[in-house]
Order: C-alpha cells, then sequence, then structure tokens
C-alpha cells in the first residue's frame, strides 16, 4: 500500500459556503481540567428525543458515572451524574436555549469517586455496540445532540456501506475535536477499529480539513495501522471552507451522496460520528464510565485565559467563564459563531452537545447594521444547500403559512448561517430560515 492510496480526495465539493477566518487561538494549547466544582446542575434534557425521568431524589448518594435519569422512549439518551457527592434538589430548571426541564442538582463531596457498579464490557457486534453507546449515554457531541445508539441502530431494509468519521471542526475559534485528536490518539485509533469491526462496515472514512496537518499525521497513522488488514480505513483531506464538517456536506463530500430533508444518514447507508464519540464511546467500553465529562474551547476577547476546559456535565456556565478570566462580556455565544446560540442566562448548565463559550465585549464594533437587502444575490451562491434564503424571508415578511414556505424547501436548510455571514445588508437570514422552519413543524407540513 503506497502512502497516496490511504489519502482519498473528496468525491464531491460543496458549492457555496464560507470562507472564514479559523481563529484556532487555543490550537496547541494543552485542556485544563476544572476541579473543585461544588455543586452540578443535571438538566434531564440533553439530547433531541423525549427528556429523561430523574431516579434519584433528594439526599441520595451518587458517585461518578451514577445512573441518575432515564426513559423507555426510542429517541432519549440516559445520564449520569458527574460527580460523587449527594442529591440536594431534583427541580425545573431554565435551560440555556429557554427551555424548562427538571434538573438533579448534586453537591459534590469533592472526592470525585467513580461508581464501584462501573465495569468494562465486551463488544463484538453492533448489537453490543448499539447498547454500548446507550448506556453510555452518548449523544452527538457538537451538534443538536441526536442520541448515537439510534444512528447505530441497523436494519437489515437499510444496509450501511460507510462509517465517516467527523473530524473536520470547521467553526472558527473551537479546538475541542482537535484537542481530543491530539490528547486521546489511541482512544481514536482503538475506537475506530472497535467500531469498524463491530458494525461490519466495508468503507472507513475519517474527514479532516487541510488546515490541521498535526491532526493530518495522526489520523494518518489510523488509516495506515496494521489494523487494517483489509485496507478499508482511509483518511480524506477536505477543503478547510465553511460548513465542510455539517453531516449533509460531509456525507456529500465523502460519498457523493445527498442526504434528503429529513432523513437520517442510515438512509443513505452511511452512520457518521464526530471524532470525540469516537474516542468517549472507546473509554466507555473499556472502563464502564459513561460521558459524564465535556471538553469546552472558551475563547472570544472578552477571555483572559482562553483555551480548552474539561469540565462535569452540569457545572453552570458562570463557573466556566469565571475560570477563563471571562469579564465584561456582553455576548456569550454557546457553540461557535456560525452556528452557536447567543445566550444570556449563564447560570444555566453545561450539557453533554455543548463544545464552546465564547465571550465578546465591543460587539456593536463587530456587528454589521441591518439595511435594506439589495438584491446582490451573494445569500443564494453562500448556501451551501443551494436555497434563497431572501426569498424565504420575504416570504415570512408577507405573512406566509407553511405550505409557501415548503416550496421554498425551507426545511432543507442545515442552519449554517453562511448566508447571514455573506450579506452585506447584514440581514439575519438564518433567524429566518430557524423560524419559517418552525412555522412549517407546528403546521406539520415537510
Ligand atoms: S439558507 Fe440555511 S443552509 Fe443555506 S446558507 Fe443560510 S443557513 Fe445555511
Ligand atoms: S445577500 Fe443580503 S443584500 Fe444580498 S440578496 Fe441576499 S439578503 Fe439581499
Amino acid at each position: 500500500m503506497q502512502k497516496g492510496e490511504k489519502i482519498l480526495k473528496p468525491k464531491k465539493k460543496i458549492k457555496g459556503g464560507a470562507r472564514l477566518p479559523h481563529l484556532k487561538h487555543t490550537a496547541e494549547m494543552e485542556s485544563v481540567y476544572l476541579e473543585n466544582i461544588d455543586q452540578v446542575i443535571i438538566p434531564m434534557q440533553q439530547h433531541i428525543g423525549a427528556p429523561c425521568n430523574p431516579l434519584v431524589k433528594k439526599g441520595d448518594k451518587v458517585f461518578v458515572g451514577t445512573l441518575i435519569g432515564d426513559c423507555d422512549a426510542k429517541v432519549s439518551a440516559p445520564i449520569h451524574s458527574s460527580v460523587s457527592g449527594e442529591v440536594s434538589q431534583v427541580k425545573t430548571i431554565t435551560l440555556s436555549n429557554g427551555n424548562e426541564c427538571q434538573a438533579v442538582i448534586i453537591n459534590s463531596d469533592g472526592q470525585m469517586t467513580p461508581d464501584p457498579e462501573l465495569s468494562a464490557m465486551e463488544v463484538t457486534n453492533a448489537e453490543d455496540l448499539r447498547k454500548a453507546a446507550r448506556n453510555c449515554g452518548l449523544v452527538g457531541l457538537g451538534g443538536a445532540g441526536f442520541p448515537t445508539h439510534v444512528k447505530l441502530t441497523l436494519s437489515d431494509d437499510k444496509p450501511i456501506d460507510t462509517l465517516i468519521i467527523n473530524g473536520a471542526e470547521c467553526e472558527p475559534y473551537i479546538t475541542a475535536d482537535y484537542r481530543e485528536c491530539i490528547e486521546s490518539f489511541e482512544d481514536i485509533l482503538e475506537g475506530v477499529y472497535l467500531i469498524k469491526n463491530a458494525l461490519n462496515v466495508e468503507n472507513v472514512i475519517i474527514g479532516v480539513e487541510d488546515n490541521k496537518p498535526k491532526a493530518i499525521k495522526l489520523l494518518y497513522d489510523i488509516a495506515s495501522h496494521k489494523n487494517d488488514t483489509e485496507n478499508h480505513v482511509r483518511l480524506m483531506k477536505l477543503p478547510s471552507s465553511y460548513p465542510q464538517g455539517a453531516e449533509k456536506v460531509l456525507i456529500y463530500s465523502a460519498t457523493g451522496r445527498k442526504l434528503p430533508a429529513g432523513k437520517l444518514p442510515a438512509d443513505v447507508g452511511c452512520i457518521v460520528m464526530n471524532i470525540t464519540s469516537v474516542a468517549v464511546l472507546k473509554r466507555y467500553i473499556k472502563t464502564g464510565m459513561p460521558l459524564v465529562n465535556k471538553r469546552l474551547t472558551v475563547d472570544g476577547n472578552a477571555v483572559e485565559k482562553p483555551g480548552n476546559y474539561i469540565v462535569p456535565v452540569g457545572t453552570p456556565i458562570n463557573k466556566v467563564l469565571e475560570a477563563a478570566g471571562a469579564e465584561d462580556f456582553e455576548k456569550i455565544i454557546l457553540g461557535g459563531p456560525m452556528m452557536g446560540q447567543a445566550i444570556y442566562n449563564t447560570e444555566a448548565p453545561i450539557t453533554k452537545q455543548n463544545n464552546a463559550i465564547l465571550a465578546f465585549k465591543g460587539i456593536k464594533a463587530l456587528t454589521k447594521p441591518t439595511t435594506d437587502c439589495i438584491r446582490c444575490g451573494r445569500c443564494m451562491k453562500a448556501c451551501p444547500i443551494r436555497l434563497s434564503p431572501r426569498k424565504v424571508e420575504t416570504a415570512l415578511e408577507f405573512g406566509a403559512g407553511a405550505e409557501e414556505l415548503s416550496i421554498l424547501n425551507t426545511m432543507h436548510c442545515i442552519e449554517c448561517g453562511s448566508c447571514s455571514f455573506s450579506c452585506p445588508a447584514g440581514r439575519q437570514l438564518t433567524a429566518s430560515m430557524r423560524l419559517a422552519k418552525n412555522v412549517i413543524r407546528k403546521a406539520g407540513a415537510k
């Protein structure tokens, strides 16, 4: 096998998208563990799907990794304690997105004692892997939090031939996956082969943007490892253009297949896993410790000590900001500047799917003023899905209903933010797309 044969070029390149400044200031900074968190607030809704029911009550003793919430619904993911200590309350809280849900509040005893019941598990087939992902409480770690075990539920009528490992991390600032790759390389290496063998897939494609030479070198070692006796694992260098890491875009680049709106990757023969998910799942299988910590990139011009912080799930956002020396901030974004969400409630807790906190000051100077549309068409050119966001915005302004909005293919929008970024008139096109999608969802249309 020649070196070149292990590195693939994208099958298809996306049109549109945005050339963004990378701003990966924290890429070469080793992650810092945030210790001495005296209380965690663990929401029972940290995933797409049904919320969990609390399984503990005030006064119960818990360990790190103790199951504290679960639910029988197919689309849901169990929730575990991220500290050892005592449950002080179970109550309704407001999440960073404004939604309310039940949460288990735990006072830490400072010992971080792992649950003695945790144990390694053996995974030899796809069903074992699905169970492991569920027991681990694993969900999509950088996005909406779709439960991983649902993605890994195979069915005969939807054969899977390609596992895509997503190492693109295309949003500015965020380096959490990159640090996972550098700091937990062995877990990723072992995880890739474990998942590949359990799923028995023909092709494994590890996608990484070409602006990460260190990660490329490491991931090349996975693709060329002696474990790959049948030459199934390959590295794909992707152009560093935004939104290369979006699931739809990645599947298209890696396989040339188009994922229809409302469909799962399995509908086009693929499973996509984030690179950190691979490492988390491997660690769970090896140790029995479920998903209880999150690595977050903390950055922005109001942050004195930017870096990647590893924190117990349920840590209040303000504790992380405090540790990173964020002061006088006017805007907080949970996630990246393109797909993240501006938040106001910094007492809300970190959840499993959070991967960054950005804190900014002087935002007036950073924000484009909004003016009338000048019909330049840049928003359409920037859209990787080839939509017309201005048309959707105009339709909303004229009070269009679900049916009219659906005709504009609104539900295909991946909310990547490229249209808003490209608009010289500073129009909030992505917000309009989200609004239009909500109108359609509420009406039950497609
Ligand atoms: S319309 Fe949606 S998919 Fe297209 S650029 Fe805007 S946010 Fe991205
Ligand atoms: S990019 Fe902005 S100004 Fe240009 S057509 Fe789209 S909405 Fe109008």
